[in-house]
């Protein structure tokens, strides 16, 4: 893109990066929402191979350029740095020098990076508000460790509170118990988050729906089948041929499980072929309900190719998922055997239920919200749910048995009620902590009555 204003300052940048860009040059007010930047800028869609005669001519001609590239080492820098200097081209080029060379860069990375090249090359560009806004950054941080006192423990990256692709991590866990440990062959996808604790799930990725076609490298070393897992959106972007096509052409034995949620949702939810229709999500009465069966796409392509073994199973249903697991492991049948795990994304659910149970409520209809909870008189505090789960909702509180020292397990504010840690309960037999509780707004007269006789009856048996 040629700047509008300051057309002789580049901006190189990994496309990846780009929106956070914009966002940054926004703080200087150098960009509008729509990319419109007075800063000229080149977007690395792909970054690698580069292509030299792009990069050069867009150095040519400029006071100077400012690299933004993730990741250390600076590899795009070295490349440009040479090119440039083949050419004898004297373009000041700027990069880690000015950003940091690891961590994430966020907005207020980039415009840290930013202000420094700015001030270098065009310090009129620079509004005194942005310099102000980044300040008044530090100082805040600065008030707020001062509040906490104590850093805030980290918390690892997990999957959504109610995603689908959890309970099948459990069920795995549990039918290894059985099976013993496989090799599992993991892919890009939120299921990569399985790779963290309580599951650890995941010895190699090698690839966006790669999984399948790089276990073949593996397998034959093996003493059990190995497990490929990989996203419906994986499977449409490369899963389809350069893995399934070829395990059945290869007749090899081979165990794939497709997570059939409808969306490509490590990168936002973008709709893919099997995304459930607009029309149905219209359709559908209950909002709450996953709309993942509603294309059976998957299926019918997985049977037209030629894949004879072949089971559908709802994700939230652990010990069916878990026997669907065994079986694959341990059957007599040589060949594919496909597990497509059907549970549509949380994420876009919540995006449909929250405005329409909001509607409802503000209508003055009746609004039925789901959540689960631990009864604290039960949970003998072993935590064992919290390992077969990791659902950010199911965590810890202090034992209001003042005899018991060990933390008894809870469910706060956030939970969807999506019920896995009830199935898990009810899976692994674990305990009969777990209850399901029906929030009620605007209910019916019938409803009030059958409440207030259920609050009578329970005073009553209540000891005194
Ligand atoms: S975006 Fe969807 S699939 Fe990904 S972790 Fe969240 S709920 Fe799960
Ligand atoms: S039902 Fe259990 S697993 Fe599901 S969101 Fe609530 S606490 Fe988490």
């Amino acid at each position: 893109f040629q700047g509008t204003t300051h057309a002789d300052l580049g901006l190189v940048v990994q496309g990846g990066l780009y929106n956070t860009l914009i966002r940054a040059l926004q703080q200087f007010d150098l960009s509008d929402a729509f990319g419109v930047s007075r800063l000229s800028i080149l977007v690395l869609n792909v970054t690698y191979p580069l292509v030299p005669a792009e990069l050069t001519n867009f150095c040519k001609g400029k006071t100077a350029v400012l690299l933004l590239e993730e990741g250390q080492p600076e590899y795009i820098e070295q490349e440009l740095a040479l090119m440039l200097r083949r050419l004898d081209l004297q373009t000041p080029v700027h990069g880690k020098d000015m950003l940091p060379s690891g961590g994430e860069y966020t907005a207020e990375v980039m415009a840290d990076g930013l202000l420094k090249f700015l001030d270098k090359h065009r310090p009129s560009a620079i509004p005194e508000s942005s310099r102000n806004w980044l300040q008044s950054n530090v100082q805040r941080r600065k008030q707020v460790q001062a509040m906490l006192g104590a850093p805030i423990p980290a918390r690892p990256p997990s999957m959504c509170v109610g995603c689908p692709e959890r309970p099948v991590f459990s069920a795995l866990k549990l039918a290894q118990e059985t099976v013993g440990p496989v090799h599992v062959s993991g892919d890009i996808g939120c299921h990569a988050l399985a790779t963290f604790e309580p599951f650890s799930v995941g010895h190699s990725i090698l690839g966006y729906g790669m999984s399948l076609a790089s276990r073949a490298g593996v397998s034959p070393l093996m003493k059990r089948r190995v497990l490929s897992v990989m996203g419906d959106g994986g499977f449409w972007h490369n899963g389809l041929l350069t893995g399934v096509q070829s395990a059945l052409f290869n007749g090899d034995d081979a165990v794939l499980l497709i997570f059939k949620n409808g969306y490509t949702s490590a990168t936002g939810t973008q709709d893919i072929i099997n995304t459930p229709s607009e029309a149905d999500k219209d359709a559908s009465p209950d909002k709450r309900q996953s709309l993942a069966h509603t294309s059976k796409v998957i299926e019918a392509t997985l049977e037209g190719l030629g894949v004879k073994w072949l089971r559908t199973v709802h994700t939230y249903e652990v010990a069916h998922m878990q026997a669907t697991l065994t079986e694959a492991f341990t059957t007599d049948f040589q060949g594919l055997k496909v597990i497509v795990a059907e549970g549509e994304c949380q994420l876009e659910r919540q995006r449909r239920i929250k405005p329409w149970l909001a509607q409802l409520k503000a209508s003055g209809q009746r609004a039925l919200r789901v959540k689960y909870g631990v009864d604290e008189d039960v949970c003998n505090g072993d935590h064992a749910c919290i390992r077969l789960s990791g659902c950010p909702t199911l965590t810890l509180k202090d034992n209001p048995d003042p005899l018991k020292v060990d933390p008894v397990a809870t469910v706060i504010d956030g939970c969807v009620g999506c019920g896995l840690c009830g199935e898990n309960a009810h899976a692994a037999t674990l305990c009969p902590s777990f209850y399901r509780a029906e929030i009620v707004q605007n209910p019916k007269l019938t409803e009030r009555l059958f409440g207030r006789l259920q609050q009578a009856i329970t005073r009553f048996l209540q000891p005194a």
